[in-house]
Parts: C-alpha cells; structure tokens; sequence
C-alpha cells in the first residue's frame, strides 16, 4: 500500500467538474478520508470555477501543449490554454511539496487524462495521449494512474 497520493478530487466525490458533478470512485473517498490520498483539482487551482464551460485539447495532446504545440479550448472557443498550463504546474508543485510518487487522476479529462483523452472536436471522440497536468507529471517521474488502475493501491 502507497503512503501518500494525490487524487483528482471529482474522484473522491467532490463536485468539481466542469457541470458541477463527481465521478465518485468509493475507493478513492476511502483513501483520502483514511488520510493515504490527497485530492486536487488542477482545473480550479488554474483559476476556474464551477460549474464552466468544457475544453477539449485541440492539435494534440497534453505533450504538445507544454511544447506550444497544442491548445485547450472552451467549447465556445476560447482560448484557455494558459490556465490549464498554471493548474499543471500548481499541481505539480503541491505533488513535490508533498513527496506524492503516485498520482490517480480522473480519465479523459484534458487536464487529468492519463491514457486517453478527447479529441478536440466535442463530439465524444477518443485518441490515446495525456492532458496536460498528466503529461506534466509524468515527465517529472511521478507515476500517474487512472480510476481505471485502482488495482494498484
Ligand atoms: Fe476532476 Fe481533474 Fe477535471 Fe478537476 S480537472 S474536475 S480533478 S478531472
């Protein structure tokens, strides 16, 4: 058993998502209620609020939007890449600050996506790839899992 991880927070049931809702994984509540995980919500520490409007990674993946690759864009069409990057790198100083190894982040979301993410045209398409604070996580070396790993823990 891990001693201490980050955990996206829609995961353990706070209603943080973009429509105001969870994706609660009662494994997860477990963990961070037995104070083995941590949560946090890269979206809202890069300065948004709930409920806001959807974003998808448009030309990429998370990869390419730390490369100045690739953006993430509202459905409406704004420009939000800037905040999705400052929420990646919050999160990242809060994993290091609290010496986490692993993260368990929510899948398919352009920040937390760790396998599979939207394609960038909001019609529910898939394609392989991180978001952003994913890809950012991982090339520091901290090991990210979805819910769908939760066999791991
Ligand atoms: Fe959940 Fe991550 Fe989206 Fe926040 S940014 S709502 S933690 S998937």
């Amino acid at each position: 058993m891990l001693f201490l991880i980050l955990v996206s927070s829609c995961l353990a049931g706070i209603e943080c998502r973009y429509d105001g809702t969870h994706r609660l994984k009662e494994k997860i509540r477990c963990l961070v209620e037995e104070k083995k995980a941590v949560t946090v919500c890269p979206e809202l520490l890069g300065g948004f609020f709930t409920p806001r409007q959807s974003a998808e990674i448009v030309g990429g993946t998370g990869k390419d939007v730390l490369a100045g690759n690739a953006k993430v864009i509202e459905k409406s069409g704004r420009d939000v890449t800037d905040l999705y990057v400052k929420g990646a790198y919050k999160t990242l100083e809060m994993a290091l600050k609290l010496q986490v190894t692993h993260v368990v982040l929510k899948q398919f979301s352009p920040s937390c996506g760790s396998k599979a993410i939207y394609n960038g045209t909001f019609s529910g398409e898939i394609i392989q790839g991180e978001g952003v604070t994913s890809a950012l996580l991982s090339k520091t070396g901290i090991i990210v899992l979805s819910e769908e790993d939760l066999y791991y823990l």
